[in-house]
């Protein structure tokens, strides 16, 4: 497939980064993950929420002192055209990444220069209908140390760390808590809780995410008439919840059938994570 290179369209074969640079020696790199939806009956592409997801990425950049020369259009149009030079007919997943490019030893944020790579990729995360996690015993770093509500790239070693645990302990995913000790998220995805009608998921404050699905799916549950609270929760709190799920541009919305082997709810989807979920499904494919 082809891929966007700095400005130039390159065979996704073919090697890119240079070891020397500044992305690869210390993770000073930030990315997106994009999801577009193929309309079987329009016979048509549909990128869901790609202006946000640019807007994630560029914004974050700024905090890695990156200044991209495309524009927010350009990065549209190049996303677009992307999608079209690969001819793709079906789900496919848009990988922008950026990656300090500075070739000095220092990891100094202020030099300027950047690699920015666009490619697309496959966008199934798991086959199976929920998940069994497991609350981590690694730890999210404090947001006071790292900056967790964008995609930088050397996050994702808790987040590896903390999902290679989970599956090696025979579970499908890690929830991670934060330095308070209070629930972030899972590895690739934000969290929700649900009792009754209330829907509780952290808020952006305790370290996690700030994720385009989580939004979408708080005004889903609005538009339905649930509550939905931003609050902290508890470890110990969370075996009681009725229904969790997952939410991600991967993962859609994905439930979480057990907690540390305790089973919530019935074990199987739950009638609130199933409204959503048919909600979302019909919105990102327009129906
Ligand atoms: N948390 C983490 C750690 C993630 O990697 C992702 C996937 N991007 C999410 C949450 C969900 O974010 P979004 O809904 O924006 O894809």
């Amino acid at each position: 497939m082809w891929m966007y290179v700095d400005g130039k369209w390159v065979k996704d074969d073919q090697p890119v980064v240079f070891a020397q640079s500044k992305g690869v020696q210390y993770g000073l790199g930030i990315f997106e993950g994009i999801r577009a939806y193929w309309l079987e009956d329009r016979e048509q592409l549909s990128i869901f929420r790609l202006e946000d997801h640019i807007t994630r990425w560029v914004e974050g950049a700024k905090i890695l002192n990156m200044e991209f020369r495309e524009s927010m259009d350009e990065l549209v149009s190049i996303i677009q055209e992307l999608l079209w030079k690969n001819n793709v007919r079906q789900n496919i997943y848009i990988r922008p990444v950026a990656l300090k490019s500075v070739q000095t030893i220092r990891p100094l944020i202020s030099e300027v220069g950047q690699q920015i790579i666009i490619y697309l990729t496959d966008p199934v995360y798991t086959i199976k209908e929920g998940l069994d996690v497991q609350i981590s015993t690694w730890t999210r770093p404090s947001p006071q140390s790292f900056p967790l509500h964008i995609k930088l790239t050397s996050h994702y070693l808790t987040l590896g760390l903390a999902a290679t645990e989970a599956v090696q302990n025979g579970y499908d995913d890690a929830l991670l808590l934060n330095d308070q000790g209070m629930i972030s998220e899972g590895s690739g995805a934000n969290v929700f809780f649900v009792k009754g009608n209330e829907l509780y998921t952290p808020p952006i404050s305790d370290g996690i995410l700030a994720g385009i699905t989580r939004a979408t799916v708080m005004d889903l549950a609005l538009a339905r008439g649930l509550i939905v609270k931003e609050k902290s929760v508890p470890r110990s709190y969370v075996y009681q919840f009725d229904e969790a799920f997952y939410t991600g541009t991967a993962i859609e919305i994905k439930p979480i059938f057990s907690i540390d082997q305790r089973k919530l709810g019935t074990g199987h989807i739950g009638p609130v994570t199933k409204l959503l979920k048919e909600d979302y499904l019909r919105l990102v494919y327009r129906k």
